[in-house]
């Protein structure tokens, strides 16, 4: 996948995300009540720093901003990212795909979750306006891991509990020799 070289807007920033096992994450979001200004920064940060981690996703929890704002991309070029704001499932199919997944707040670590194949969205764009997404296959599973961060719930929490514990294990250990690096 390409990294991205074109965020030199300077009204982007890229904003700091947060890393399982922290608590922050497993915040539930409230649901945007105004899409203004303020949401339109927000989601051009989070594409910024969507990028910058070279991800296909991010929610505003991994950001520790706790409203029902994501932001995905999954295309080849790197440049046809969306934002759901307050995102409503309205159905999702009954066959499911185990796909391997990664997360931003959980760096170096993939596993594989059973999702749905297929879903459709009802949500807000960055303007306002109500849209009707529907997605199959690998972005399906993108924007259902997306919708659960604002749920407060990471990926790990698929896998058993042993697999769980290990990665914070593993994850704690890399926090804490990076804080005293
Ligand atoms: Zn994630």
């Amino acid at each position: 996948m390409a990294k991205i070289t074109t965020f030199t807007d300077p009204a982007m920033s890229i904003l700091p995300i947060l890393c399982y096992p922290d608590p922050r994450l497993h915040t539930v979001a409230k649901p945007v009540a105004k899409v203004d200004d303020r949401i339109r920064q927000l989601v051009q940060d989070m594409y910024a720093t969507m990028y910058d981690a070279q991800g296909v996703g991010l929610a505003a929890t991994q950001v520790n901003v706790h409203e029902r704002v994501v932001v995905v991309d999954v295309s080849e070029g790197r440049d046809e990212p969306f934002a759901l704001i307050n995102p409503e499932l309205l159905w999702a199919s009954e066959e499911t795909q185990l796909g391997e997944e990664g997360c931003l707040s959980v760096p170096g670590i993939y596993d594989g979750v059973e999702r749905s194949t297929a879903i459709k969205v009802k949500a807000l764009d960055e303007n306002g306006n109500e849209r009707i997404i529907e997605a199959e296959g690998f972005k399906a599973i993108c924007i259902q891991h997306e919708m659960d961060h604002l749920m407060g719930k990471v990926f790990v929490e698929y896998l058993s509990p042993l697999k769980r514990n290990r990665i914070k294990t593993k994850l704690l250990k890399q926090q804490k020799q990076a804080e005293r690096a």
